[in-house]
Formats: structure tokens, sequence, C-alpha cells
């Protein structure tokens, strides 16, 4: 999946910075109408929370999860290289950051919450803060960027190496967490909950 330069005389940025600036702020502003809190209510202005049972997660700018965002990019730009002929460079950025940003907005609507609640182990999960799903979205926008310049073989050893890391250290990661979300499985919920 790797460069784009082989396409010759277009050096100009494949990144449409205003429109991406643009797809985040409404969904920032989708999920201030949907009542979602912009910081984390412990009011520390601190950049990161690591630790994954806690009221910070998923409240200040980067967590373990902001890692599983940075895989959605991987996917993302996997899954739309094969329409390259049909798509350019910008649009294919675009609509992965549409999707992520839609993500985010179900991800934080009350059905998946109570979902996430009951099937996972984010039992004090209520939602990410504003701040936290606008880094989510630039996460997956690094991802893409990443996933873009390298061989596909190192994307996947890169993916793999992400999630294995995350099981060892949070006992959760993108595949876990999809599977939880789709098709609870009590086993893997005791292995998460277990100390
Ligand atoms: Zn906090």
């Amino acid at each position: 999946m790797s460069n784009e330069l082989a396409q010759p005389v277009q050096r100009r940025s494949q990144w449409n910075g205003p429109v991406l600036a643009t797809i985040i702020a409404t969904m920032a502003a989708v999920l201030w109408l949907m009542g979602r809190t912009p910081w984390c209510k412990c009011g520390q202005l601190v950049p990161w929370s690591w630790t994954v049972q806690s009221m910070h997660n998923s409240q200040h700018l980067i967590d373990p999860y902001t890692f599983t965002h940075v895989l959605h990019g991987f996917i993302f730009f996997a899954a739309l290289w094969p329409l390259r002929s049909r798509l350019t460079a910008p649009v294919r950025i675009t609509i992965a950051c549409v999707i992520e940003g839609l993500w985010e907005i179900l991800e934080n609507s009350p059905l998946i919450i109570e979902r996430y609640r009951a099937a996972t182990i984010s039992l004090d999960y209520y939602g990410d803060s504003i701040a936290n799903s606008v880094f989510d979205v630039l996460a997956c926008l690094l991802g893409y960027a990443i996933a873009s310049k390298l061989r596909w073989q190192t994307a996947t050893m890169i993916f793999l190496a992400v999630e294995v890391t995350l099981l060892l250290t949070i006992r959760d990661s993108l595949l876990l967490n999809v599977i939880m979300l789709t098709f609870p499985m009590d086993a893997i919920l005791q292995w998460q909950s277990g100390g």
C-alpha cells in the first residue's frame, strides 16, 4: 500500500487542511449540542491519562485508547487503497475523517455508551470528553498518514504490535473492543476484570 509519489507531477499536499478542520469542528459542535463535556470533570489541565480504570479515561487528550484510533487510521488507509484509481488521495483522507467523526458521535450516543457499560470493562464509561474525541480523530489521521508511508507488511507488523501491547498493558485492544461491543463474551470480560 505504499507510496503515492509514483504519480509524477503532483507534489501538492494531499491533506486538505481546511476541509479536515471543518469536519472536526463540526463533530465537536455536534458533541457539544449532545451535551458532552468539553474536558475531564477533574478540571486538571493534564494532557494525558494512563489509568484506564479511572474517571480520567477518555476525558483528557491522550490515553491508551488513543492508540486504537491510530489503528483506525491504518484500517481506513488499507480499506480505501483499492479505490485509489477512482478517488484522489485528498478525497480518501476526507472520507476517513468523516467516518471517524461519525463514529465519535455514535460512540458518544446514549445507545453505545449503555452498551459499553453493560458489556465491557468500561463500567465507569460515560462517553468521551469533546477534547478527547477531537484528539481521537487526529490520532486516526496520524495513523492514516503513517500507514500511507509504509509497506503493507510493515504496517501490519506495527498494527499487531500495538494490539499486543494494549492487550498486555490494559487488557483491551481494538479487536477486543469490537468483539465486546458486538458479541460480548463472558470469558473475555472475566479476563479483563481479573487483577
Ligand atoms: Zn481528569
